[in-house]
């Protein structure tokens, strides 16, 4: 079982996101656990508020840190309370533009290495960089560009780490042969009609010789990686 709690100004976003679908099965059936922690419960302020201007001018709003780190220390009691805090592997997040971009494979080092993963969505400018320094064990982008917010990286992170995690798909071959994991793209797939739009499904697989279905797809990979992300080939 892996734990995500998400740190966010936006739970419903991110519940709405990851309560559907395969993920909100598997957070039924209690293969992942996905908690939000609405980072403005815990502002010191008496109007909720959560951001300032930037010391040194600039334009935008930062977050500040302390709303933050309660919200953290919160997360924490809250792991405690449920008995889950003594030997949990853990990891806290900060989704944000400088870190390292996403892959497949550090999304499997995640899902190996931990049982909780603790992400900080930023929104506005970003977050006080203190509160980063102090509480966060790594900064991961999901790509060279930037978003309004966290909200959606963590998302994807928590997508991208939970599909690996044991019991959330039927069956890890349903990972392990598909495009990036492999080293590769995938073999290009087809399921009925036979004939669509004039198109038939190539015959090798309905021949039922599954070393020549093998052989097309492992060929059908190669020439489908060579032709659009020929730069997967020439990783080690
Ligand atoms: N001022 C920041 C900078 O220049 O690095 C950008 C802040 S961005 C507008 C607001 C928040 O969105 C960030 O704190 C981060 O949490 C999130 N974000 C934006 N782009 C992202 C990306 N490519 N990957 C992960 N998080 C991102």
């Amino acid at each position: 079982m892996m734990r995500f709690d998400i740190m966010t100004l936006f739970p419903d976003l991110v519940q709405t996101v990851l309560g559907e679908s395969i993920l909100g099965r598997a957070q039924k059936n209690g293969a992942i656990s996905v908690r939000t922690h609405n980072i403005r419960d815990y502002t010191e302020d008496k109007h909720r508020r959560v951001d300032d201007t930037p010391y040194g001018g600039g334009k935008g709003m930062l977050m500040m840190a302390p709303p933050i780190y309660n919200c953290y220390q919160a997360v924490l009691k809250q792991q405690e309370a449920e008995e889950l805090n003594t030997d949990m592997r853990r990891r806290v997040i900060y989704l944000s533009p400088m870190g390292k971009v996403l892959t497949q494979s550090r999304a499997a080092e995640l899902a190996r290495d931990y049982d909780n993963l603790i992400l900080l969505c930023g929104h506005y400018e970003g977050v006080d960089r203190r509160i980063v320094d102090e509480i966060v064990d790594e900064e991961i982008s999901i790509g060279d560009f930037v978003l309004t917010g966290g909200e959606i990286p963590a998302c994807i992170l928590t997508d991208c780490v939970a599909r690996l995690v044991d019991g959330v798909l039927s069956d890890a071959e349903c990972y392990e042969k598909e495009s990036i994991s492999s080293g590769m793209l995938e073999y290009p797939q087809y399921t009925r009609p036979y004939e669509y739009h004039g198109v038939k499904v190539p015959d090798v697989l309905l021949s039922g010789h599954h070393a020549n279905i093998d052989q097309w797809r492992e060929e059908q990979a190669i020439s489908l990686t060579e032709r659009l992300r020929p730069e997967l080939l020439k990783r080690d």
